[in-house]
């Protein structure tokens, strides 16, 4: 097999679908035209090329490759579901909403009857246009699992990508255990701050609306956003020119920000719509992390350590720069808070819900993807792990729309442990403004060198010599007595 010419070849898709996800999510078209892009590059995905990379072929091109045959079989599906979603309204009072911009209008809105009706109305809409298309993507991505060798999805993601989700999920599960009992503890005091009321109203209508934390908009200023971002970038010295900045507001730009590298380190855009405070400045960071990555990798290193490979390195980066938006050195040195105490209780109480989130999400989806006898049963387990984990009455409806293809996230998890070492890393090298030190932005340019050539666990044991485990949360986040 001619492994150049299929390096051009899948960059080439890669970048397409890529250009074509960012002009449709950035609102700038409303087409979502990925068949023709998989047509185009139909031989990438034949069941011959398949067999032939695993023969011969790099880890990542073969996940590439596996992946790509099922993303091809169930083409129509996601185009249709983006079209669908993009022109889908919701009603509420007699009132049409976007169906993509409802979910920022309900992270607004400060009635809580107004938010459980909106994410209702929400949920009715998706579940009764998008669902179907949904499922009938699931189901053909697990028989074609099947048909291509491996007993399920599940088997099928943790040989392709060489991680033992099942190991991962034993971590993720004794961190449910060892903070059930401190959870509403820790959680209580920011939701009453935020919502006037704790867990014995608390829905997760109220979720957005508690990550937004509206409390603490006059820490972070619509004004400084853009500002305090180019001010960390310089005083780390990161600037590669790749960087393309999408801040514009568009009616059909997605409510999610994120980073759409479309050529690898030259063309890399960093959209965000806003929805104002705290949440701006942790997505814009996040995204910013990526993007840096990205940039910052040479255009000489194999197509697929530049665009394909473990996201949980890609991942760890984001989280360091998100980090930043709440870690008390950068709030006073960037926007001149001397009291962060309320601004550090209030991210440790949201980053726990994530984790407890993702624990409980990934949990779900190693039986949803074990190739069940059938489907629906799933429904409940899904609303009962979440409801377990959350303490609180998890609708069950999202059950399908809630699902990361091919365990995405497992690289969050993953990504999270990681960035705990990497953050302490360059504290111990650089100290607690790191982030002025353009030795430290040399450190993770080094880092970002070398591509997703690695997976997160062998970056780290080559960094510190350490094993990746999510219990290092339990640290990182004073969780343990
Ligand atoms: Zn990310």
């Amino acid at each position: 097999m001619n492994l150049t010419a299929y390096r051009d070849d899948a960059e080439e898709f890669v970048s397409s679908l890529d250009r074509e996800y960012y002009r449709h999510f950035a609102g700038l078209q409303d087409e979502f035209d990925i068949e023709t892009i998989y047509e185009r590059h139909a031989e990438l995905f034949s069941r011959d090329s398949v067999q032939r990379l695993r023969e011969e072929g790099t880890t990542q091109l073969v996940e590439f490759a596996v992946h790509g045959f099922i993303g091809r079989a169930t083409k129509e599906e996601s185009a249709e579901l983006a079209r669908r979603e993009a022109a889908l309204e919701i009603e509420l009072e007699g009132e049409q909403l976007p169906f993509r911009q409802s979910a920022v209008i309900q992270a607004n809105e400060r009635d809580p009857e107004r938010r459980a009706a909106i994410e209702t109305a929400r949920l009715d809409a998706a579940e009764r246009e998008l669902d179907p298309l949904l499922r009938e993507a699931l189901e053909r991505s697990h028989a074609l699992a099947k048909e291509l060798g491996w007993p399920s999805m599940r088997a099928m993601c943790e040989e392709l990508s060489g991680i033992d989700l099942g190991a991962l999920e034993s971590q993720t599960s004794a961190f449910l255990d060892s903070t059930e009992s401190t959870y509403e503890e820790i959680v209580s005091g920011p939701l009453e701050t935020e919502l006037g009321y704790g867990f014995d109203r608390f829905q997760r209508a109220d979720m957005a609306y508690f990550f937004r934390a509206p409390s603490l908009d006059g820490v972070y200023p619509d004004a400084r956003l853009l500002e305090s971002l180019e001010q960390t970038l310089s005083g780390l010295h990161l600037d590669p020119p790749g960087v393309i900045l999408d801040v514009d507001q568009r009616p059909k730009k997605t409510p999610r920000a994120f980073c759409a590298p479309v050529r690898v380190p030259d063309e890399v855009y960093l959209v965000i719509a806003r929805r104002g405070g705290r949440d701006d400045y942790e997505t814009l960071f996040h995204e910013a992390g990526h993007a840096q990555h990205f940039a910052h990798m040479p255009g000489s290193l194999p197509m697929e350590y530049r665009y394909l490979g473990d996201n949980s390195i890609t991942e760890s980066f984001a989280f360091l720069f998100q980090h930043l938006t709440a870690d008390p050195a950068w709030l006073r040195t960037r926007l001149d808070i001397q009291e962060p105490a309320a601004i550090e209780r209030q991210f440790r109480a949201v980053k726990l819900v994530f984790l407890r989130r993702y624990a409980a999400k990934l949990a779900y989806e190693l039986e949803l993807q074990a190739a069940p006898a059938a489907l629906d049963p799933l429904r409940e387990v899904y609303a009962r792990r979440l409801s377990d984990a959350l303490h609180i009455e998890w609708p069950s409806a999202s059950w399908l729309s809630d699902v990361d293809p091919f365990f995405y996230a497992a690289a969050y998890i993953r990504a999270w442990a990681l960035e705990t070492h990497v953050r302490r890393l360059l504290h111990e090298r650089f100290g607690e403004l790191w982030f002025e030190e353009p030795e430290a932005g040399e450190f993770l340019i080094d880092l970002w060198r070398q591509g997703q050539s690695m997976r997160g666990d062998e970056l780290l044991r080559e960094l510190t010599g350490a094993e990746l485990d999510f219990g290092a949360l339990l640290d990182d986040l004073k969780l343990v007595a």
